[in-house]
């Protein structure tokens, strides 16, 4: 096991196209890191990179100790596994898993009864590196649950078993490290939450260094240490799950994260008297405590205020100044909780989450509470600077 280690690295592939864009990011021994962003963003490119399957144009990689730039895939000592999984179709599980195993075997073809008279080392070595391939099979199988699988070809097997024996391929070399790209994408969703737990209990397990690409922002929040959310090519935040729900740096990654999405609402900051407000055209809301010296830079600019579906609530005798005046739009009720879409006069798609018992009906007005602790302040634009966390040390 390894720690990984991009520093300024960068990709531009023929035509000018720069795919990845300075990237520096360590991912420590034991460590499941995860690369998310959308389509394009950079995330394959940049594991590839770590694989040796693509070159770097500027930077360095190193696994380990070791600067890994010139080094052939196959030298890296990690395992990768793909989306398509890659199985090989004439073999048996227990080949597919043993393959990589048998080419690196030192006394290929001296475990026959011929070389046993000729040259007994030889071939009890041979015999010995068989019996350890066999071992590692074995344990592998045991740990993915496949055992009764290892006599069967890819073809008779479910997409979902496919899938395991594309990861069990990868552990049984004990690499340095793993590294995923989108290896659930051909799962149905239920498939995909189960094998999702499993990666998880695997991880712990065998506590392999771990980069895994997903664009599935859920995928990633469930299963990385940390995550990290790339867009054109950049990094923008690398935090822990929940520091990333929490704390997003900027409204990208606010945006990003969590379903449904954060609401956005455009508005301005004016001053009343010695408070601040935050002002939405047709409600205003009180600027909370731990916001009003940070906000005091932007009195009447134009700014927008994020909060969390969950942060709006139905207002029951709320205090005045924290809540939105709201027509009801669609209800989507969701068991225990339910989504409701909700309209101010001036920002029309908001939506909240809320207990599905609550008497709300379509076209209703109604007030709703916003959760002022929750509230984050973003510069305007689709990349605006989450100006609520600004100053803040931890
Ligand atoms: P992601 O995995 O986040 O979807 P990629 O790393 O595959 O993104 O791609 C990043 C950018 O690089 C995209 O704009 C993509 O079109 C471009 N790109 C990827 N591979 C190549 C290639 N072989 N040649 C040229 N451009 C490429």
């Amino acid at each position: 096991m390894a720690q990984v280690q991009l520093e300024h690295v960068t990709k531009i592939y023929p035509g000018d196209i720069k795919a990845v864009d300075d990237v520096s990011l360590t991912i420590a021994d034991r460590e499941f890191l995860v690369l998310v962003g959308p389509s394009g963003c950079g995330k394959s490119t940049t594991l590839r990179m770590v694989a040796g399957l693509e070159d770097i144009t500027a930077g360095t990689i190193r696994i380990g100790d070791r600067v890994v730039n010139g080094v052939a895939p196959k030298d890296r000592d990690i395992a990768m596994v793909f989306q398509n999984y890659a199985l090989y179709p004439h073999m048996t599980v227990y080949k597919n898993l043993g393959f990589s195993l048998m080419l690196r075997r030192q006394h290929a073809g001296w475990g026959n009864p011929v070389a046993r008279l000729i040259a007994p080392a030889r071939y009890q070595k041979a015999r010995a590196e068989r019996d350890e391939i066999h071992r590692r099979i074995s344990d592998t199988a045991a740990v993915l649950g496949i055992e009764e699988l290892l006599a069967r070809r890819p073809k008779a097997l479910s997409g979902g078993q496919r899938q395991r024996v594309a990861v069990g391929r990868a552990i049984v070399r004990n690499p340095k490290a793993f590294l995923f790209d989108e290896p659930l994408s051909n799962l149905d969703a239920k498939l995909r939450v189960e094998m999702r737990a499993e990666l998880k209990r695997l991880h712990r397990q065998v506590q392999t260094t771990t980069i895994y690409v997903t664009h599935d922002q859920e995928e990633a929040m469930t299963l990385g240490d940390r995550v990290v959310v790339m867009k054109d090519g950049v990094i923008h935040q690398c935090a822990t799950p929940l520091e990333l729900y929490d704390r997003p740096v900027n409204r990208f990654v606010a945006g990003f994260v969590g379903t449904p999405r954060m609401n956005f609402l455009d508005g301005r900051i004016v001053r009343d008297g010695e408070r601040l407000l935050f002002d939405e055209g047709s409600c205003r809301l009180a600027v909370g405590g731990a916001h009003q010296d940070r906000l005091s830079g932007f009195v009447d600019r134009p700014i927008t205020l994020g909060i969390r579906p969950e942060g709006l609530a139905p207002a029951d005798g709320a205090a005045p100044e924290t809540t939105l005046r709201v027509t009801v739009g669609v209800l989507e009720p969701l068991g225990d909780r339910m989504d409701v879409y909700v309209a101010t006069e001036r920002n029309p798609d908001l939506i909240c989450r809320i207990d599905s018992r609550t008497p709300l009906r379509e076209g209703q007005t109604t007030d709703m509470q916003v959760d002022l602790d929750r509230v984050h302040y973003f510069e305007p634009g689709a990349g605006g600077l989450n100006v609520s966390l600004a100053d803040d040390p931890s």
